[in-house]
């Protein structure tokens, strides 16, 4: 069976690139009816921090990922958190050494400098140069004498590497690309190259679905698991899939320091989960040629890991809020409702949290589920509802007045509605308005930009005669008269 991972290392915030990721091995593991374990790779004390491994959780929590193994679940490789398995990699570093798989390296920083330079200079490969491949029990004694401290360091093959990658196809690594490499500081502190095959070997992955960032180390890992196979300590090596590099602004390389990676940004603007991961899926898969909008369950019926594209994918905002769009389209309007509560309710500036009319609100919902893109935008557009005052803004005023007379246009239109059946829903509304037009020589939708403007505050907003209604007569009269003043 199909067993995946994801096993981010806790520094700074959340980013859609890890949520990609993290993405495409969920859906595989649902996929395929396989597992997928969560692992938290926070083997750098330095780096690491306790705020940004409860941000993943609640992230993961939020987006609606669910993990077979790891963080608040346990399962039978725990612990899942790399800081607590320490001595699981002396051990293994321990064997490896004693298996002459890798070796003690004590050539300095400067030494290593000064070759990696004469090599550059001499135009040959500027790796390591294999100098401790060879060192000898009294060399070495003689080194710790001398006071000298060791790393440890893989050995790699001699041989090319080559795996077939489940996006790429076929690769092929030379030696002289792979230079042995360090597993284990001075300090003892052991690193990525060694501890994230090491779990992935002890925990059983089928499959290393990760960025293309990743993808230079991937023949050292596969030299490393052959060690490990050898030692008996892991059984077979992990297919792997590298998924393409997100392009940002300017055909950059999107990063981890772009605003717009963050994932905090989507969830503050109110994106919804379902549409965030709709877009993107599509960072390197495509549902179909001409369906780029669809559920979680129609994803994870579809998805595989073969169908992901090699070529570097655009993120594009605009898309990605059309997108969300659409799912905020689709709730059933009780979630819809539920889903802008937190906008509702958080502390804003745009009505005093006493006026909030929960029956209003309901009543306009349906309205503003049409027709926002995200949810944060919800405030703006209902605020007319609960504000004692609409949001005074003169610019608004001189857009919708426009040429022409608005003074007589509203009195009419105020008068109109005086008169009119608030007790038919919007047309009667529509009707008054669009009469008021007529006498001045206006068309409805010049006619009614004074209109919302004297009731809302604003040039544009949700149906206006369906939010009058709403608002309801005496409030919606009151405000013309408060324009016309
Ligand atoms: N902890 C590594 C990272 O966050 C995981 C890389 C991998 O998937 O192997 O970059």
């Amino acid at each position: 069976p199909v067993r995946v991972r994801f096993c981010p290392s806790p520094t700074g915030n959340p980013h859609v690139g890890l949520v990609r990721t993290a993405l495409f091995n969920w859906a595989y593991a649902r996929h395929t009816g396989g597992s997928l374990v969560f692992r938290i790779e926070d083997t750098d004390a330095a780096r690491d921090s306790e705020e940004s491994y409860n941000q993943l959780l609640d992230a993961f929590h939020w987006l609606g990922f669910d993990w077979d193994e790891g963080p608040e679940v346990g399962g039978p490789h725990a612990p899942y958190r790399q800081s607590q398995r320490m001595d699981i990699y002396r051990d293994i570093a321990g064997k490896l050494l004693a298996g002459g798989y890798a070796y003690r390296c004590y050539c300095t920083t400067e030494e290593l400098d000064e070759r990696r330079e004469a090599a550059r200079k001499a135009g040959k490969p500027s790796g390591y140069d294999g100098t401790c491949r060879t060192v000898t029990a009294e060399q070495q004694a003689a080194y710790e004498a001398e006071g000298r401290t060791s790393i440890v360091r893989f050995r790699m093959p001699d041989e090319p590497l080559t795996f077939t990658d489940l996006v790429r196809g076929e690769l092929t690594f030379t030696p002289d690309n792979v230079p042995d490499y360090g597993i284990v500081r001075a300090n003892g502190a052991p690193l990525y190259t060694l501890v994230n095959p090491v779990d992935d070997a002890l925990m059983g992955i089928t499959h290393v679905l990760r960025g293309e960032d990743l993808l230079s180390s991937t023949p050292r890992q596969i030299a490393l698991y052959k060690a490990l196979i050898e030692l008996g300590i892991a059984s077979a090596v992990p297919a792997f899939g590298h998924l393409p590099y997100v392009m940002g602004e300017g055909n950059k390389k999107l990063s981890k320091r772009d605003p717009q990676a963050s994932l905090n940004l989507y969830r503050e603007r109110g994106f919804l989960p379902e549409g965030l991961l709709n877009y993107l899926a599509l960072l390197g898969w495509s549902f179909s040629a001409d369906q780029d909008i669809f559920s979680i369950s129609d994803l994870i019926e579809k998805f595989d890991i073969a169908d992901v594209n090699a070529n570097p994918a655009r993120f594009d905002l605009k898309k990605a809020e059309a997108i969300n769009a659409d799912h905020i389209r689709r709730l059933d309007v009780k979630d819809f409702i539920a889903a802008c509560e937190p906008w509702l309710t958080a502390p804003h500036a745009n009505w005093a949290p006493e006026d909030f009319d929960q029956a209003a609100w309901e009543a306009i919902a349906p309205h503003a589920q049409t027709r926002l893109t995200v949810l944060s935008d919800i405030t703006a557009n209902v605020d007319f509802l609960f504000r004692k005052e609409p949001v005074q803004d003169e610019a608004s005023w001189t857009k919708a007045m426009g040429k022409g007379d608005p003074a007589a246009l509203l009195a009419t239109a105020r008068a109109n509605l005086a008169a009119a059946d608030w007790a038919s829903g919007p047309e009667p509304l529509k009707a008054a308005v669009l009469a008021a037009g007529e006498e001045h020589g206006l068309k409805l939708g010049k006619a009614q930009a004074p209109v919302r403007v004297a009731v809302t505050g604003r040039t544009v907003g949700l149906p206006l005669f369906e939010s009058l209604e709403v608002l309801g007569k005496a409030r919606t009269i009151a405000r013309i008269d408060a324009a016309l003043a």
